[in-house]
């Protein structure tokens, strides 16, 4: 799930690799939650089905679900279908259809600690455009997790994001952000999707960040509905949003949101179905 972007006077808190370690499973229940979602993202399916299947799925593990009650949120998972950015509420009446896309978002808490990624997934066939706008945002997310490496700067995981999107056209959302992560969902520093080479918070090891580039199509001006979350493009335009928890070590980034085998929600956009869902 995203932070709002705003200035917190908080520490950024530092974990030890024993922490990190510690976190893994609470990153590999998100994970595996959202590849369950993924399964479901086909036509006809209610989101209201895919939430409470992900919250069972958590709940099941031991785990609470991260965004359910997040400052009044009221779901477990945030679905955005096209043109909703991020924060989408699942609902009785929204029923996916032929060739949307559909950004998903889990985050599980277990053991005193979260973990918090998001894939945006094709229901059947999307037009090319937004297969097109999903590779690429998806190839941000790596992009930036590749920057996330001692002695870099904050500035260049979001440069990396926001040059690769720009050279493709497309808009970077500014107000909603990545974030630290720990055993609050929130925690500093934020992550934007944009910044400059060597700027910002100097990275070092123990830092653990949630980088989920939001990418749309056209303009990244956005507008949030009355039920006071959802987020859309303004002008209609579909977006995509693509996230994993990483942690900065000394050997690299480590993405959290994996499972033992180190693999991320693994369906490319679309659900593989031929794919089993792994035990954690
Ligand atoms: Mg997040």
């Amino acid at each position: 799930m995203t932070s709002l972007l705003k200035s917190k006077a908080n520490m950024i808190k530092i974990k030890t690799l024993a922490e990190i370690e510690a976190m893994k499973p609470a990153g590999a229940l998100s994970k595996l939650a959202l590849r369950k979602a993924g399964t479901m993202v086909v036509p006809g399916t209610r989101t209201i089905d895919i939430d409470r299947v992900v919250e069972s799925l958590i709940r099941i593990h031991g785990a609470t679900p991260a965004f359910k009650g997040y400052l009044g949120f009221p779901a477990s998972i945030c679905c955005s279908i096209n043109n909703e950015i991020v924060h989408g509420i699942p609902g009785e009446g929204v029923v996916l259809q032929e060739g949307d896309i559909v950004s998903i978002d889990t985050g599980a808490v277990l053991n005193g600690w979260v973990g918090d990624n998001a894939w945006t997934f094709y229901c059947g066939t999307p037009s090319a455009e937004d297969r097109a706008l999903c590779e690429v945002t998806r190839d941000c997310l790596y992009l930036g997790i590749q920057e996330a490496v001692v002695g870099n700067h904050l500035g260049d995981i979001g440069f990396a994001i926001a040059e690769h999107a720009e050279k493709h056209g497309y808009g970077v959302v500014r107000e909603y952000v990545g974030h630290g992560v720990g055993h609050d969902m929130h925690e500093e520093p934020n992550v934007p999707n944009y910044g400059k080479r060597g700027r910002g918070v100097r990275l070092q090891e123990g830092m653990v960040l949630a980088i989920e580039p939001m990418i749309v199509l056209n303009s990244p001006k956005n507008e949030t509905q009355t039920n006071r979350w959802t987020v859309v493009t303004a002008d209609k335009g579909t977006a995509a949003h693509y996230e994993n928890t990483i942690a900065i070590t000394k050997d690299g980034p480590v993405i959290l949101t994996a499972d033992e085998k180190g693999a991320t929600c693994p369906m490319e956009g679309g659900p593989d179905r031929s794919d089993s869902i792994p035990e954690i």
